[in-house]
């Protein structure tokens, strides 16, 4: 028998209302040996969607003045009988609430085990799980949304669809196998299977190119401001986060670390770093801030090289051009040109930077209307303008997995098929395909993947 399980569910910190929630066979009688209601009614009497106004006790000792929900099973989060201790948030409160629960017979639950066991019990399936953890820290409102959708289950109709189609045609080919006279050449051939192939692959493909953009919106995008001193990084930065973070100074040299922080531009979220300038420099405190610099441009997946427009391109600026276009031809990283100070003349064209670059903009950083310039750049840079929330989703690199083994498989049916291999041999490849799907859903998954995807989630899910 699975153990009654106890955990602060409301976040760390002092707030006007905090929740014990307690889940379990025995949630009941632990929540009645701390709890009281104010008119002497026993939780145990009451059906599931109850609530009672009492206190919580220490012994005899009042502690606090709660609510306390109660959910029959199935009929809750997890499927267990559960109980909700409302009470007053202080976080010493909490903790001692917490304590008296689990001296009561509960045992403290680990991080994501409400939703583990939601899962287990089948009331969610695991890329739905997963998305309740994205809700949670969704930054913005499309983010938000996209793992809403997930959660009522859009990815997951989406899978089953298709591996459903798969498995129909799987077992067509498996019968055909068998009782060849059973089943008509028609409703078997190449010019059947095909197509429903081909289809299956591509929508696994538009879920596959939907990730980058969705990531992007959900967990946003590692991104560095590189270029010489004074160019006006730190003003653009400061622009883009719409308040003064970096020191803004006319002094060469003065941001001499990496400042981080996150901007949230439309829909796009830049985890930022402003960066020492990108020059040759004698200062020690500044060489490991140009260091730090050359490690972001290589390690960021976004990177905005900033020019000083008033003045034409220096050997230098070329040089950072030159580490630019490297470091974007060795991986999937997109860089923006930024020909700042527009407004002191133009002695930078686009043309000169555009073959570096992946998009050039000319701009002010000064002006405060240059946010809306870049808004619309990177949303349409980084594919994020067209993104439909509310459409099917995968929402993490385990689930993309899970997608791009089941594309290579279907392309190997495909090739199969096409080759003329007997139906036995197309099917193995097709079996490849459904089953990473089914891994996808949680329907076909191990015990290592289930504790792995709970292992990121925070205590009290
Ligand atoms: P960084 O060293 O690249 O971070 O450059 P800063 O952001 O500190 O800017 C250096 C100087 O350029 C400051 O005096 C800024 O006010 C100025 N500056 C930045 N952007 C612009 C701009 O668009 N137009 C003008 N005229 N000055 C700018």
């Amino acid at each position: 028998m699975e153990k009654t399980i106890a955990a602060i569910a409301t976040p760390n910190a002092a707030g006007g209302i905090g929740i014990v929630r307690i889940s379990g066979n025995d949630a009941v009688s632990v929540a009645e040996r701390v709890f009281r209601a104010a008119g002497g009614t026993k939780l145990a009497s009451l059906p599931g969607y109850s609530c009672l106004f009492g206190t919580v006790y220490n012994g005899n000792e009042p502690v606090d003045q709660a609510v306390a929900l109660l959910f029959r099973a199935p009929r809750s989060y997890t499927g267990e009988d559960v109980v909700e201790l409302q009470c007053h948030g202080g976080l010493f409160l909490m903790q001692e609430i917490l304590r008296l629960v689990l001296a009561a017979g509960a045992t403290a639950a680990g991080p994501g085990e409400f939703t583990k066991r939601a899962f287990l019990n089948g009331k969610l399936d695991l890329s739905e799980a997963e998305s309740v953890m994205n809700l949670i820290s969704a930054h913005g409102e499309q983010a938000a949304n996209a793992a809403y959708h997930t959660l009522e289950g859009t990815l997951s109709k989406e899978i089953r669809s298709i591996a459903d189609g798969l498995i129909a045609a799987s077992a067509r080919m498996a019968a055909w196998a068998d009782y060849p006279d059973e089943i008509y050449e028609e409703e078997l051939n190449y010019d059947t299977l095909l197509p429903e192939f081909e289809e299956a692959r591509q929508r696994l493909q538009t879920l596959v190119s939907r990730f980058d953009a969705g990531q992007i919106i959900s967990e946003g995008i590692t991104t560095a401001i590189v270029g010489k001193p004074n160019v006006g990084k730190s003003t653009l930065m400061n622009r883009l986060l719409q308040r003064n973070r970096s020191i803004v100074t006319s002094v060469a040299g003065t941001t001499r670390d990496v400042i981080e922080e996150t901007a949230r531009i439309g829909n796009v979220v830049l985890r930022l770093s402003d960066t020492a300038g990108l020059h040759e420099s004698s200062d020690t405190v500044e060489a490991i801030g140009i260091q730090m610099a050359r490690e972001k441009l290589t390690h960021s997946d976004l990177i905005l090289a900033v020019f000083d427009g008033s003045e034409a391109l220096s050997p230098s600026d070329f040089s950072l051009l030159e580490e630019v276009r490297d470091a974007c031809n060795a991986g999937r990283k997109k860089a923006v040109g930024i020909i700042n100070k527009a407004d002191l003349g133009n002695q930078v064209s686009e043309s000169s930077i555009a073959p570096f670059v992946s998009a050039v903009i000319t701009l002010s950083a000064n002006d405060p209307g240059c946010y809306d310039k870049m808004k619309q750049l990177l949303e349409n840079l980084l594919g994020t303008a067209e993104f439909d929330s509310s459409a099917a989703v995968l929402a993490n690199e385990r689930q993309l997995l899970c997608c791009q083994k089941a594309i290579d498989a279907l392309s190997e049916a495909i090739f199969a098929l096409s080759s003329g291999l007997t139906m036995d041999a197309v099917n193995v490849s097709v079996e490849g395909a459904i089953s990473p799907l089914l891994e996808l859903t949680g329907e076909q998954v191990s015990d290592t993947v289930i504790e792995e995807v709970f292992a990121t989630f925070c205590v009290g899910k």
